[in-house]
């Protein structure tokens, strides 16, 4: 089956600027013939390009919002960094109100879910030797993991994530309460980003994912914003706590799982620095890994409608608001007991590899560093690789030569100009 992506190209837009080229933390993206192209074995869908790119030709595939209607019965799955998003909101509970009143028959918190995967992944932290794990919740960064760090694949910790369980959980409970086959269900997942999507078509550790769409924070927001204004829908939630609530930020994952020697980053280049270290054994001491690939966690994902500074501070205090409720929310003894373990394991997709063949790697590595040593080490990207080895990666691979490089170019030229002065100097 092909993989599918999200983050895409759109031609028509690309002035082949190349300022999406050195951002890209995975060197997917190459621009050729004046337009880029994405390495799809490489492209993780962590959206950086999307941020980057000044003519939005970096887009974003989700479903729209009219995709519901394919259901006879629906759910809204919102990501808690939805909360963060609106202006004069005074609740969490008018947003899951609004979220009823455009069309959903059904609300359930993703915090909900971040819940139960807490006390899952606390459990399996105590019952482990292999330290550190690595949180499963960024689909970002265990794709990051697969095609870049495959000897890490077995910390990430089996848990599926929020977004599954609460998916999961909503269809079961929904077609218990009303009697309704589960074909009839569609569940929908309010995302903050790209990478989100994509894991919905190709699931972490699942076969088939339990959510049946995602819908972008950025589509849903006019429409929802409008009808958060009305009052003819009530919803009776939030359902979640507010450690569920506060995963939407970096750090909120660890704060509810509650393990002192864990350690929490965001931005995917400061991802990839820890999860060196952590592959080079410099980090002995580290127990649980939370890797965020945007700045800022969820709420800063590029699908989103508001800065994630304001969008943070805003959820600070709604959460406020939540915290005079008594007492706390809890998951039940169904839920905690219930089995959210992967049900399938994920596999190695390292498009980083030269070849397969040990000997032949081995070569092409010799090639590439000589190849790199002739290439004038500026990184420029006028090349359309990202770096000076990354064209010569591309050389040995068959799929750019030198004279891609301007530099190796304006010195063939100055050479011909002189041979040719040279010999109609020997015809005189
Ligand atoms: S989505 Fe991320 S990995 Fe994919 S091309 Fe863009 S920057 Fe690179
Ligand atoms: S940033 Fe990348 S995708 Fe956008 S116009 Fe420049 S080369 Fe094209």
């Amino acid at each position: 089956m092909q993989y599918f992506h999200s983050v895409t190209l759109d031609q028509t837009k690309c002035k082949g600027c190349t300022n999406c080229l050195r951002k890209c933390p995975t060197e997917a993206i190459r621009v050729r013939e004046g337009k880029a192209m994405i390495i799809p074995q490489r492209c993780i869908d962590c959206g950086e390009c999307i941020r980057t790119c000044p003519y939005h030709a970096k887009v974003a595939t989700t479903d729209d919002f009219a995709s519901i209607n394919k259901f006879q019965y629906r759910i809204a799955l919102p990501a808690p960094a939805l909360y963060g998003q609106f202006k004069s909101t005074q609740s969490i509970q008018q947003i899951l109100s609004g979220l009823l009143g455009v069309g959903f028959d059904e609300v359930y918190e993703v915090a909900r879910g971040a819940d139960v995967v807490s006390k899952a992944v606390a459990a399996k932290l105590g019952a482990t030797d292999n330290k550190p794990l690595i949180s499963s919740a960024c689909p970002a960064v265990v794709r990051l993991i697969q095609v870049r760090f495959p000897e890490l694949i077995g910390n990430i910790v089996d848990v599926l994530s929020p977004m599954e369980v609460a998916a999961k959980n909503a269809k079961e409970e929904f077609c218990e309460k009303h009697k309704v086959p589960v074909e009839s269900v569609g569940v929908f997942f309010i995302t903050p980003c790209p990478a989100k999507m994509t894991s919905v078509r190709n699931p972490i550790g699942l076969k088939k994912s339990y959510v049946d769409g995602a819908i972008s924070i950025v589509e849903i927001y006019g429409l929802l914003s409008a009808h958060m204004k009305r009052s003819d829908f009530t919803f009776g939630g939030p359902n979640a706590s507010l450690k569920g609530i506060g995963w939407a930020n970096s750090g909120g994952e660890i704060s509810a799982v509650g393990n002192s020697s864990a350690l929490a980053v965001d931005g995917i280049h400061e991802v990839i620095q820890v999860l060196e270290e952590i592959e080079n054994g410099k980090l002995p001491n580290l127990t649980y890994f939370e890797g965020l690939a945007c700045h800022g966690g969820c709420m800063g994902g590029p699908l989103t409608f508001e800065n994630a500074y304001v969008a943070k501070n805003r959820l600070r205090t709604l959460m406020a608001r939540a915290a005079e409720r008594e007492p706390e929310i809890q998951i039940t003894a169904k839920e905690e007991q219930q089995d959210i373990s992967f049900a399938q394991y994920i596999a190695e997709q390292p498009a980083m590899k030269l070849d397969e063949n040990i000997t032949k790697a081995m070569y092409m590595l010799e090639n590439i560093e000589r190849i790199t040593a002739e290439l004038p080490g500026m990184d420029c990207g006028s090349c359309g690789a990202p770096t000076c080895r990354a064209l010569a990666e591309d050389i040995v691979k068959g799929n750019a030569t030198e004279m891609d490089c301007v530099f190796r170019l304006k010195e063939r030229v100055k050479n011909l100009a002189q041979q040719m002065i040279d010999l109609s100097n020997m015809k005189k």
